[in-house]
């Protein structure tokens, strides 16, 4: 081994995904596969998560969720979220991707493709819930409502889902958003759209507030073992890492061990003088993050080549490392490097 690697434990993900299911059922959950799934590796997250017999997935973009199509087949349903454009909704079409749609210029156009194509998109349409990012404002609801239904009469569109998405940051702003949820829930079945799929929560909410839960939950980070920062221990969630970064030790002097592993794999060099890594002889301060190198406080017994966990399953996890920077676990995640070879077992 000369640098550093992520080892994801597949085994583990799996327990994650029984332990979250448990938890929200009956509500399904939806794996979302953002950012290269979390930076865990998109495809075999993805067979995995399908031998488990997850059938719903999330993606930001089309091009992911075509990706996803291409490794389950025909079975499953994926949801992408954040889509532009025409040739996306084309794609999207042709590889069966349901479509979120925030804006009713959106809807119109997702309509005009798919009439155009004789085909049918599924469209889950969102509310603004209060985030502000995307969705459509509740004062226009009840007419882009009517629209959708039109689109539905005229078979260019079903409308099979509702969602919307939510800070997680504190209970009341939640239940403020779920309210404006329910009501545009209310009206858009009132105006005659059957809908499958009602979906709200994420890791977070999905975990703690059994309301919040509907039809489906959207969740990543638990599902990768990524407790919220601030928030829930592992132990609690049921749910554990699964992914370790590691690397070995390249060098030796009188003060320091140095591992092949800086901030150009994504280890953040504001971590240095806050982090230890883990060696089987215990924990390590880090003194400096390099470009490529980490020099770490020198323990006894340390050898060149011992291999020593920067973060994961033994010693500090993602978020233990990230509330020391003011981040979230995810982010100490997606930032290792796609040079950063990825290891399953
Ligand atoms: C990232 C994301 C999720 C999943 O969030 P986690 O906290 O990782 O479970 C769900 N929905 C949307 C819209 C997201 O962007």
């Amino acid at each position: 081994m000369s640098g550093a690697e992520l080892r994801v434990d597949l085994d583990a993900f799996a327990a994650n995904l029984e332990a979250v299911r448990a938890r929200v059922a009956p509500a399904r959950v939806m794996l979302v596969v953002k950012d290269d799934a979390y930076g865990q590796g998109l495809e075999p997250i993805i067979l995995r998560a399908r031998e488990e017999g997850i059938d719903l997935f999330g993606t930001f973009d089309v091009d992911t969720g075509c990706a996803v199509r291409r490794l389950i087949g025909a079975e499953g349903t994926i949801f992408a979220w954040l889509t532009v454009g025409e040739s996306e909704i084309a794609d999207a079409l042709a590889h069966e991707i349901d479509l979120g749609v925030g804006d009713r210029g959106y809807l119109r156009s997702v309509a005009g493709v798919a009439a155009r194509s004789g085909s049918t998109a599924r469209v889950h349409l969102k509310i603004d819930t209060g985030l502000h990012r995307n969705g459509i404002r509740p004062e226009e609801w009840q007419e882009v409502v009517a629209e959708a239904h039109r689109f539905e009469t005229e078979g260019s569109i079903r409308i099979v889902g509702v969602w919307s998405h939510i800070a997680e940051a504190s209970d009341a702003d939640d239940d403020d958003a779920r309210s404006v949820f329910d009501d545009a829930v209310g009206a858009a079945e009132s105006a005659g759209l059957s809908l499958e799929l009602r979906h709200l929560a994420a890791s977070a909410a999905s975990f703690a507030r059994p309301e919040f839960r509907y039809d489906a939950v959207r969740v990543g980070a638990f599902c990768y073992g990524v407790r919220s920062a601030g928030g829930v221990g592992e132990e609690e969630l049921g749910v554990q890492a699964i992914a370790e970064l590691v690397a070995p030790v390249s060098e030796i002097d009188e003060v320091s061990a140095t591992l092949q592993v800086g901030w150009l794999d994504g280890l953040p060099s504001t971590l240095a003088g806050r982090m230890r890594v883990h060696s089987p002889e215990g924990a390590h301060a880090v003194q400096e993050i390099g470009a490529s190198q980490t020099r770490v406080e020198r323990w006894p017994g340390a050898a060149v080549g011992d291999v020593v966990t920067v973060f994961g399953q033994s010693g500090a996890s993602a978020t233990d490392l990230a509330e020391m920077i003011d981040t979230v676990g995810e982010e100490i995640l997606t930032r290792v490097s796609p040079h950063v070879p990825r290891v399953y077992r």
